[in-house]
This record gives structure tokens, sequence and C-alpha cells, in this order.
């Protein structure tokens, strides 16, 4: 991701739990500050956000929000968001994590600038337990066994860290986490699709593997529970564009 994908720093909502209610009514979803005493799965940890950091973090999530159609998140099995800071699984700091079995997205609020891409990341994964391919993906698979290998291999001892845009040697992936195996593969090829579409498309006219991991998750989105088609991707394009 460079620079001018990011959001600009600036953007600031100065009523982000109004909001953060209009979101959660039009998508369906609960929003949820994190707080305190809040039930939460085991090995995650969180704390309470500053209200400064909610007021930066919800115009990039409200833009990556709306980009779904109404409807689609319950579809797919999220019903929760909840909005964290210093957010940690296995006492890692992660920017997402996907409760595929509580239905709950956590998300760190504190690096605002990325967050399109954590968003759509941990979406993914839910479009993916969603699919039943979650566990066992022939399809993907037979991309795989085209030539990938996933694992310390593949990362070739980069942090998997790194920003995407800096990942452009390794054939076919998209970044350093995407290697790391198949379901981060998949949700890292789809969310790099959405916040760096022309990065993502360049790769794919020298990278026939990238470019069958993009087909692959066209075809599987235009068959979803919200139906995304043409103009679903268009305006991805446009989104790109507009840096
Ligand atoms: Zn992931």
């Amino acid at each position: 991701m460079t620079p001018e994908h990011q959001f600009p720093m600036t953007s600031e909502d100065r009523n982000p739990r109004k909001t953060l209610a209009t979101l959660a009514a039009r998508h369906e979803v609960a929003i949820v500050v994190f707080r305190p005493g809040l039930p939460m799965q085991k090995l995650i940890s969180a704390i309470a956000p500053e209200e400064f950091q909610l007021r930066f973090y919800a115009p990039p999530l409200a833009l990556s929000l709306n980009r779904y159609p109404a409807g689609f998140f319950p579809a797919i099995g999220v019903t929760a968001i909840v909005l964290c800071a210093s957010l940690t699984i296995h006492d890692q700091h992660v920017a997402g994590i996907a409760g595929l079995r509580d239905g709950v997205v956590h998300l760190d609020v504190e690096d605002s600038g990325y967050a399109d891409l954590a968003i759509h990341h941990e979406i993914f994964h839910f479009f993916d337990a969603h699919s039943d391919t979650f566990d066992c993906d022939e399809e993907w698979e037979a991309v795989y066994l085209a030539g990938l290998k996933y694992g310390p291999q593949a990362w070739r001892g980069r942090a998997s860290s790194e920003p995407m845009s800096d990942f452009t040697s390794a054939s076919g992936f998209v970044s350093v986490n995407a290697a790391v195996n198949a379901n981060e593969d998949k949700a890292d090829t789809f969310a790099s699709l959405m916040t760096d579409w022309a990065r993502v498309t360049r790769l794919s006219k020298t990278d026939p593997l990238i470019k069958r991991k993009i087909d692959l998750i066209h075809k599987r989105m235009s068959g979803s529970p919200a139906s995304f088609d043409e103009n679903f991707w268009r305006k991805a394009v446009e989104f790109d564009r507009r840096g």
C-alpha cells in the first residue's frame, strides 16, 4: 500500500458515535466501542480506545463498510464489530481479528491510515468461511499446486508486517502475510484489490498466479449472497483512482 492510498489523517469526525450508529443501522450489524468487562474470546486482549482515536477511525471505517451492499454482513455471519485499542491475540499486536465462531470482528483503531486494508481483510475471512472454503479449498489449492509454496520459504525471512507495497519480488503473492497460508492469501489478495487495485492489477499482468487468484475471487464474489456485480468492482477501481 502506497502512502497515497492511506486515508488523510486530517479527516476527522466530530461526532463519531453518530457515524457508528448510522453505519450499524445501515449494515444491520452491531458496532461497539470496546470497554473493560466486555466478554471476549480467550487469548484476545484490548483496551478502550480514546475518543480522539474514534474521531479519526470513523471516516475510514464508514468509507470501507459503505462499499458493501446493505445486508451483506449478516449474510456472511458478521454480527458485531468491536472497535478496540492495543488489540492483541496470543500477545501479538494485530490490526483486526475475525471471530468466525461468534461473528465478531475486532478492529484496532490505533492506525487509521491502514484501516481499510484490515477491514476488508477480516471481512473476507467471513466471506470465505460462509462459502465453506475456509478449512478446505481445492479450487484455490489448484493455484497453490501450480507452483506456490506457503510458509517460510515464501517469506524468505521477511517480516509479515512488511508493507504490501514493498512486496513485489516473490511470485504468486501480493504481500508477505499472503504467503503464510491459503486463508491469509485469499484475504490479502481481496483486501489489496479493494485498497490498491492498480498495483495488484499491474502485478497480475506479469504474474499468472496472481491473475488466477484475482479471477477466482471475482468469480466467487459474483456468486455471493449480495451478488457483487461489475458495479462493485468498478467502484473499487474508481476508489483506487481517487487515491
Ligand atoms: Zn487474516
